[in-house]
């Protein structure tokens, strides 16, 4: 390591491997990337596609709780990032839904020029690829929408195998028959109805595909870049210049030494959503309060660092399935033939229940349908929807897109998954697992307007950060949630789902039946609803007058030289899951550092 580079990116995660890639392809110019965990790039846990649950608790996550969640029943809900090179997307569960045209959009009405869906979109295309789809699979799964993507990123993304079990076959159909005719092309950014999802796993080697294989690997031996791992950044080091502070590098500790690395260009913070705003208030960016109270010197006073917390918390209900019906719930159960069978299989021919995540079918749904016009106008109007989750400055433009989509019936206010298994947060935590077979559908909160923060604790870089995401503090958020939930138990009975899949007067995973009873289904969702892991908006691309902690180009408000690239910026959470939308940005990002430095990477020499 010598100690000056042009570039030094703090945390070698989705979005830093993506820069990083995209800032090395010229040669002359020396990139430097920090990653405090280790490369796990042959942890067969990592790379299997269904052992990404197996990572909870290992070296390879960080281990992050949340404070008690009041309507949460006081529970402390998993958020843990992964701390490994590709960061959360070594660990994460490889579902691959691309956002929606609406929300894309509405960053720029946050005030985000630069940043609507048609600038996005190439971005979206740049970052991945599709399997091709054979007739076959087609017919048995309903395949038929995203035509026309000219995909050619480095993600390798894939349809379930097998044709995804037993549930894609009925799906697509049940939701025509229950009104929900696809209203769009969700791949290209609209409609709501059903489909059948893609996932980040490589269609030829049925791996995991993420940050490490796609971005990394294949350009690990350039000579301009480095990658430092097991190395944890302390701190952004500063020289004031006229009323800024000018990023001159960063401060990280190796064998108990403080040692300080040179960026003469940037340093590009990608830390993440939950400690992308740790290493800014350990700098003195931050609230100066907080930043006074624990002893650190304040350099730039924004009190926005570590607010606006976005996050999808996810539900849901299992149905007995079947007799005939295949399903994963032995190997859910850990049952030892099952677990053997599936792991014999998956290690001679990469096939079998290990080489897929297990969910393939998927539903944005809007409220509109279910609750009916006069009920979702009385929530909105009324004292419910006036409320309030915090006093950020752009609360009301929050709530006002909000309100937009909910009254949209081609738009969506849950996303649904479902799956051939019981799964956890979709059954009552007091069951546990339980014997027989099950089909679960999960609903993820599309739009939440419940704001929370994360700040630090101490001045040590060792310590957690508090991370408070106020999960239903808005009271819409489980008014929506619970009616959503009330409707899964009529979804089932819709042909063809019911006679394929469902077991006459079967059990249930809830305590209590919630489709005539709105408490029920608040209630079971206050017991069981947890995070999926989706937290953002932290350091919010926003006006500085709006609440923001970054600019449109990515540029921290108040200082020189250093951005941020990563979860943490995005002003508004997508619609459903985010990774797709964090790969787009860091390309976007990437090509917004390239433009700033034109010459060097655009000019004749
Ligand atoms: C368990 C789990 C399941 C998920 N499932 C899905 C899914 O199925 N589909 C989907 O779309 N999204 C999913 N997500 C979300 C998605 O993976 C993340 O939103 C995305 O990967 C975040 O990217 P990032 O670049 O913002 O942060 P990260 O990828 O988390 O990168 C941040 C990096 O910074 C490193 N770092 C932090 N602090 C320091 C420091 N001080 N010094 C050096 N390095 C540091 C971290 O170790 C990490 O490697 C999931 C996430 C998790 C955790």
């Amino acid at each position: 390591m010598t100690s000056t580079y042009d570039f030094i990116i703090v945390g070698g995660g989705t979005a830093g491997l993506v820069v990083a890639n995209r800032l090395t392809e010229n040669p002359k110019i020396q990139v430097l990337v920090f990653e405090a965990g280790k490369n796990h790039a042959d942890d067969p846990r990592v790379k299997t596609p269904a052992l990404y649950s197996t990572l909870f608790g290992t070296e390879a996550h960080w281990g992050f709780e949340t404070s008690p969640q009041p309507n949460l029943e006081n529970r402390k809900i998993n958020i843990s990032p992964g701390r490994a090179l590709g960061g959360s997307s070594a660990v994460n569960a490889e579902v691959f839904v691309p956002p929606s045209k609406t929300i894309i959009d509405a960053w720029v009405r946050l005030g985000n020029l630069g940043w609507d869906w048609n600038i996005m979109k190439p971005y979206y295309a740049k970052m991945h690829s599709v399997q091709k789809v054979t007739p076959e699979m087609s017919e048995r799964m309903g395949i038929g929408l995203g035509e026309g993507c000219e995909c050619s990123g480095p993600i390798q993304t894939s349809y379930s195998p097998n044709y995804g079990g037993p549930v894609p076959q009925p799906w697509n159909k049940t939701f025509e028959n229950a009104g929900y005719k696809m209203t769009g092309d969700p791949f290209h950014g609209s409609g709501s109805g059903a489909f059948q999802m893609l996932a980040s796993i490589d269609p030829v080697t049925h791996e995991r595909s993420y940050a490490v294989t796609a971005y990394y690997a294949p350009i690990a031996a350039r000579k301009n870049l480095h990658v430092l791992t097991e190395c944890t950044v302390e701190n952004i080091t500063f020289k004031k210049e006229g009323s800024d502070y000018e990023a001159t590098g960063i401060q990280f500790i190796q064998d108990g030494q403080a040692i300080t690395a040179n960026a003469s260009r940037e340093v590009i913070l990608a830390a993440g959503t939950l400690q992308s705003p740790k290493i800014l208030e350990l700098s003195g960016i931050g609230d100066s309060k907080l930043l006074n109270s624990l002893g650190i010197e304040v350099l730039v006073d924004n009190p926005h660092v570590g607010e606006n917390l976005q996050d999808h918390i996810w539900c849901g209900i299992g149905f007995e399935a079947k007799d005939d019906i295949p399903t994963l719930d032995a190997l859910k159960r850990q049952e030892p033939d099952a677990m053997a069978a599936a792991m014999a299989e998956y290690a001679s021919t990469k096939t079998g229940p290990l080489a897929s995540l297990g969910l393939s079918s998927f539903a944005y749904l809007p409220l509109l349908h279910t609750a009916g016009q006069a009920t979702l106008k009385e929530l909105l109007d009324g004292k419910i929807g006036q409320s309030s989750s915090s006093n950020h400055p752009a609360s009301q433009d929050y709530y006002d897109i909000a309100r937009s989509i909910l009254e949209d019936n081609n738009d969506a206010s849950i996303a649904m998954l479902s799956a051939a298994t019981q799964i956890a947060g979709a059954r009552d935590y007091s069951l546990g697992n339980v014997l027989g077979k099950f089909i679960s559908i999960v609903l993820l909160l599309s739009n939440p307007l419940s704001r929370g923060s994360v700040h630090i604790t101490s001045a040590s870089v060792n310590d957690a950060p508090s991370i408070d995401p106020r999960y239903l503090s808005h009271a819409l958020d489980l008014e929506i949630y619970a009616r959503h939930m009330q409707y899964l138990e009529e979804l089932v009975t819709t042909e063809p789902f019911a006679s394929a899949l469902i077991k006459p007067n079967g059990r249930m995973t809830s305590l209590k039946s919630c489709k005539d009873d709105l408490e029920a289904a608040k209630e079971h969702i206050r017991r069981n609803a947890t995070s999926m892991w989706h937290p953002t908006s932290t350091c919010a691309m926003l006006p500085k007058d709006q609440g923001g902690v970054v600019d449109e180009r990515l540029r921290v408000y108040g200082t020189k030289k250093l951005r941020i690239v990563d979860a943490s910026v995005m002003p508004l959470i997508p619609r459903a899951n985010i990774q797709s939308s964090v790969y787009a940005v860091a390309e976007r990002a990437a090509d917004l550092i390239k433009e700033d430095y034109w010459a060097c990477y655009y000019g004749s020499n």
